[in-house]
């Protein structure tokens, strides 16, 4: 189902946590939230889910509006970053709970002989069916009579996802679930959730902070900080064309490099040292000569050369990171090379693959990428050709 959130807006007290956010998104859209720690994701999940009231602002789910409705009429599941399974059940009754819940009546609760009603309707043909249904899917149909402390972590996350999926909802939100697993089964649930979503053709909304779950499972990826959109475009779109400096440095490890530099006419040179590249003629458009701009450049669009035989701007290597697969080339340019983003310090750096026998202190030589660099101004940081931050609802690449 498609979302459309218009101005939603959440205040504690005067604190804006999440701030006049708007963003569509399609029937099949995979949205990824990200942003640092504190940056309104988590309360813009729990307002679309209804476990938190929108201080202003409409959202509406299908076409229609429900941010006045409560949570269960909303038809969506939720699946935390701790997966709030119930120890004393088993898998079996933990992914049929949502199931038995809507069949129950009040007197059900009651203990003992609620117990005995909630296993009836566990026994129920159609719940059976469901729940076997939703466990092989997600590869649990041999572990249904287990308890989850039994379970491995990765286990209990898909304990936690199928009982998401046991419903059959219209949307899915998920709160960083897979922040509380090692780095490998990481890899492994992004691969299972990924192709669930291909397989069920819904909705889904996550919370991450972390990029590479964004870059991976997104078809559509809203960038917030402290509370507000900074760019929303498809994984591709954010890390070639990021709307600002801080979409430039938040994506991509390590991140873009920016550089100083100083409108030369139709060229720009950076500062001390550094090459004279050619300005694109929008950034020529809307800047004076003699101007002080930032470059972003990817570090895969520094190219690195060893040796000085004029073949690019000559460069010393301050550091290098081998990581089996690329090398990581730090690099200088003049003596009174500023390695400057704001008022913090960085390396610049130049992404080499495979395993380089380049050390520190190496004379190089390098080149730009140049019909693949970014230009921001240094009073707002916005890019020079920044795209529009509210997007269609067009997904880029659906699984
Ligand atoms: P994290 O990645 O650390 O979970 P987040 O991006 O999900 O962060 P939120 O949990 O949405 O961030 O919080 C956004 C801001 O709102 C934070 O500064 C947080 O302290 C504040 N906040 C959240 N809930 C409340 C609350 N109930 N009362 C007051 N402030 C709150």
């Amino acid at each position: 189902m498609t979302i459309t959130l218009t101005g939603v807006t959440k205040q504690f007290g005067a604190f804006k946590a999440v701030d006049n956010v708007s963003l569509s998104a399609g029937e099949r859209d995979f949205v990824v939230l990200l942003g640092p720690s504190g940056s309104g994701k988590s309360t813009l999940l729990r307002m679309i889910a209804g476990l938190e009231d929108v201080s202003s602002g409409t959202i509406e789910i299908g076409g229609r509006r429900v941010d006045q409705m409560e949570p269960v009429e909303r038809n969506i599941a939720f699946v935390f970053q701790t997966y709030a399974l119930y120890p004393h059940m088993t898998v079996r009754r933990n992914i049929a709970f949502p199931l038995i819940m809507q069949r129950a009546r009040g007197w059900h609760h009651l203990p003992f002989i609620g117990s005995i009603f909630k296993r009836r309707i566990e026994r129920m043909p159609e719940v059976r069916e469901r729940v076997e249904s939703v466990a092989r899917s997600i590869g649990l149909d041999e572990m249904l009579e287990r308890h989850p402390r039994t379970l491995s972590g990765g286990q209990r996350q898909r304990v936690a996802v199928g009982r998401a999926l046991v419903r059959n909802p219209t949307i899915f939100l998920m709160d960083e679930p897979l922040s509380n697993l090692d780095a490998q089964l990481r890899v492994e649930m992004r691969a299972q959730i990924t192709r669930l979503f291909g397989q069920l053709g819904k909705t889904f909304v996550y919370v991450t902070h972390d990029q590479v779950e964004a870059m991976t499972m997104a078809t559509l990826v809203v960038v917030l900080d402290h509370g507000q959109v900074q760019q929303i475009g498809t994984p591709r779109e954010i890390y070639e064309h990021p709307a600002n400096e801080f979409v430039a440095r938040f994506i991509g490890n390590p991140p873009m490099n920016i550089f100083v530099g100083r409108r030369r006419g139709d060229r720009i040179a950076i500062d001390d040292g550094g090459p004279v590249l050619a300005l694109p003629e929008h950034v020529r458009r809307q800047t004076a000569d003699g101007a002080v701009l930032h470059v972003g450049a990817r570090p895969e669009d520094v190219l690195v050369t060893p040796g000085s035989s004029g073949a690019g701007t000559a460069a010393t290597v301050s550091a290098i990171e081998r990581l089996g697969p690329e090398t990581l080339v730090g690099i200088v340019f003049g003596e009174n090379w500023q390695r400057r983003y704001g008022e913090t310090s960085v390396e610049d750096f130049a992404r080499l693959g495979g395993y380089s026998t380049l050390k520190p202190g190496d004379r190089i030589e390098v080149r730009f990428n140049e019909d693949r660099l970014s230009f921001f101004s240094p009073e707002t940081g916005q890019s020079y050709s920044a795209p529009a931050t509210i997007q269609s609802a067009t997904a880029e690449a659906l699984p």
